[in-house]
This record gives C-alpha cells, sequence and structure tokens, in this order.
C-alpha cells in the first residue's frame, strides 16, 4: 500500500531496528513509547484495521497475540502483566491505518476511558 508508514516499515524502506520476524509479522519499538517496553506488531501485508480483517486472517491474527506474549516473556514483563491493545477506527483513537498491536509494560499501567 503506497504511503503507508508500516508498509514501509515492513518493506524495509525505513530503516527500524526489527525486534521480531517471520513470514508474516514484524515487531519493533515504538517511536514514542508511552511505557518502558512498547513494541508494535503489525502483519506484513497492509489490513487497515480490526474491522477489515477477513476469515483468512484468523491464524494471522492469532499469531500476533501469541508472537506477543512470546515477546514479554523474552523481555521479562510477563510476571507483572502487560497490555494488548488494538485501536481500531476513529473513536477506538487508531492513528496511523494498518492494523497494529501494542505490548506495553514494564511498569504498572493506568488508564483513563471516557468520552471525548
Ligand atoms: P495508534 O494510535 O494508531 O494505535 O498507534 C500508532 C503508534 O505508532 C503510536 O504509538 C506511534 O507512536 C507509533 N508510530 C507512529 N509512527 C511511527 C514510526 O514511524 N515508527 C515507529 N516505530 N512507530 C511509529
Ligand atoms: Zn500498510
Amino acid at each position: 500500500m503506497q504511503d503507508c508508514i508500516f508498509c514501509e516499515i515492513a518493506n524495509r524502506r525505513i530503516e527500524t531496528e526489527i525486534l521480531f520476524e517471520d513470514d508474516d509479522i514484524i515487531a519493533f519499538s515504538d517511536i514514542n513509547p508511552i511505557a518502558p517496553v512498547h513494541v508494535l506488531f503489525i502483519p506484513k501485508k497492509h489490513i487497515e484495521s480490526v474491522s477489515d480483517i477477513s476469515k483468512e486472517d484468523k491464524m494471522l491474527m492469532g499469531n500476533m497475540i501469541f508472537q506477543a506474549k512470546e515477546m514479554a516473556v523474552r523481555l521479562g514483563i510477563d510476571k507483572n502483566g502487560y497490555k494488548l491493545l488494538f485501536r481500531t477506527g476513529q473513536d477506538g483513537g487508531q492513528e496511523i491505518p494498518h492494523i497494529h498491536l501494542h505490548l506495553i509494560g514494564g511498569a504498572k499501567l493506568y488508564e483513563e476511558i471516557r468520552p471525548v
């Protein structure tokens, strides 16, 4: 997908330190971390949001969650816990229109959910 920054990262057109990669997904650190650990998992293929996943993507989405769990273990944040987050669409606050799973942890996380 043209003009998609996460496609650019997945295709290595933007230099980024890759923390995990397999045939279908990659993981890299968030450029603006909100916690000591803040990693993004993305599919290599362009899918805009969770609203756009199809039946064929079920394994892919499960793999993203599985690999995020594995990364949490590798980074030593699994014992205390962490947050996995998919923002979806406008009300969900999604800024980058290419599915990404946030793995956030390494500190006690607070959250505020209220209408703006
Ligand atoms: P969203 O709000 O869409 O769920 O999250 C987008 C995330 O992508 C944000 O946490 C933001 O900091 C991160 N981000 C945006 N542009 C880049 C980039 O070019 N490189 C990296 N590594 N992260 C990015
Ligand atoms: Zn994309």
